[in-house]
């Protein structure tokens, strides 16, 4: 249990691959904080359960990652409770898929504030402790679209890139801190957010499920298969471990081959 001790703020953690890393952090001893939305009971439960994996305190803050002040609470919490936050990852996303010029730009301005702009947020407000400790992991989960296209998720792939760019720009900046910060870029990860986004390309290519799974996700995976949470999780926990202490400023693929092309 390595990280006995430290804290680790997953945002987006109610569901998919942020649960999966809030798991395996707690599997190795972390003190939790998850956030995302959800229902009460159900949040509740998962909250239980990584006390029990971690044997160490596990809380939920249900703040809303587009709005600054819910941000800053967060961070006033995790100070009052743990003393600041160790392991910060900025996991938080959401998609939407639609041709340019019908784009809604209320749907722009979601993804960019919850894909991008939550965190620099959250950065600016876990260096401080971070730079005090000496010590400090800062996790992006990026996407493939981090670094290559596809149609129709103008918003999305707009973010990732910025998220990536947001990575080297504060990893070199806090290189000489104890601190490294990286993203993780996975291909389809099978999640709530890939299958609902599955009618909508559905609409937009006028395809069949069938189709939208086979030759528009997986078409894009040499390895034709989903990137599983556990695989997103694994890389994750190795980052915060001393033996990645120089890996900083990557964008790490976990993607089945997809950007290789
Ligand atoms: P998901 O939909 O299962 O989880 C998203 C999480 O974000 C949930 O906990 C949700 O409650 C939370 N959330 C949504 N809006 C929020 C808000 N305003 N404030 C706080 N929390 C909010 O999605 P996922 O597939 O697990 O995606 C997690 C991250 O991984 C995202 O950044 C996504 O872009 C990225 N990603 C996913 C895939 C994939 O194939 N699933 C691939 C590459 C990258």
């Amino acid at each position: 249990m390595f990280l006995k001790g430290k804290t680790a703020l997953v945002t987006g953690s109610t569901s998919g691959i942020g649960l999966g890393l809030a798991k395996a952090f707690a599997a190795e001893g972390a003190q939790v904080i998850i956030n995302g939305f959800g229902e009460a009971d159900a949040i509740e439960k998962e909250r239980q359960a990584l006390e029990e994996l971690s044997g160490a305190k596990a809380i939920y803050d249900s703040a809303d990652l587009t709005k600054a002040e819910a941000i800053a609470d967060m961070f006033l919490r995790a100070e009052a409770d743990f003393g600041g936050v160790d392991i910060l990852v900025n996991n938080a996303g959401t998609q939407f898929v639609s041709p340019i010029e019908d784009f809604p730009p209320e749907k722009w301005d979601l993804i960019l504030s919850l894909n991008l702009t939550s965190a620099f947020h959250t950065i600016r407000h876990a260096v401080p402790t971070m730079r005090k400790k000496g010590w400090g992991r800062i996790i992006g989960t990026a996407s493939a679209h981090s670094l290559v296209a596809s149609p129709f998720k103008s918003a999305y792939v707009a973010a990732k890139h910025g998220l990536a760019g947001l990575t080297k720009t504060v990893a070199l900046e806090v290189a000489d801190a104890g601190i490294t910060v990286n993203c993780i870029s996975p291909g389809y990860v099978w999640t709530p957010l890939v299958e609902n986004q599955i009618p909508d390309t559905m609409k937009a290519r006028g395809m069949t499920r069938e189709q939208v799974i086979d030759d528009v996700l997986l078409a894009s995976q040499p390895t034709k298969e989903f990137v599983t949470v556990e695989q997103v999780a694994a890389l994750a926990t190795f980052l915060c471990r001393d033996e990645a202490a120089n890996i900083t400023g990557a964008n790490l693929s976990v993607d089945g081959g997809w950007t290789a092309h």
